[in-house]
């Protein structure tokens, strides 16, 4: 027992210490911040114009989102949801029945993907109906 509590005092000193403003943790963080702002608002420019070229629709700055770690973006065209995450771009569809939740459609990068994307009906495994009709191939 005397064995345990020492790591975990061990492992209090490893975590506590944070520099204070101006040390190498503020330096660090500040950095991983401001490369992930230029990320998000990259990443938010990048999907609007892949729908703007998938679609010819024009999409308004606005209705783009981009998350603070500039991984993943989402917009809004026409009522439809779409999603980038690094290079890839989906369609957020949503259960044909309960309406949730939603799913990620198959990466999408020429007009014919959109389309199969659009005519995709996901079940979620709630309203999975039982006959084999509703199967999709990808
Ligand atoms: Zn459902």
């Amino acid at each position: 027992m005397l064995y345990q509590q020492s790591v975990v005092s061990d492992m209090r000193t490893l975590v506590s210490p944070i520099p204070g403003p101006g040390g190498w943790a503020a330096q660090a963080t500040a950095a991983y911040k401001r490369r992930n702002k230029q990320g998000a608002s990259g990443l938010q420019a990048q999907l609007a114009s892949r729908l703007t070229s998938l679609t010819g629709g024009k999409v308004a700055a606005g209705s783009v989102w981009a998350d603070d770690a500039g991984e993943m973006a989402m917009a809004k065209l026409d009522g439809h949801t779409f999603r980038l995450r690094g290079e890839e771009l989906t369609l957020l569809r949503s259960c044909k029945y309960c309406g949730i939740p939603s799913f990620d459609s198959p990466s999408i990068r020429t007009v014919e993907d959109l389309g199969r994307a659009l005519a995709w009906e996901p079940y979620c495994q709630a309203c999975e109906p039982d006959d084999e009709d509703w199967s999709y191939s990808w």
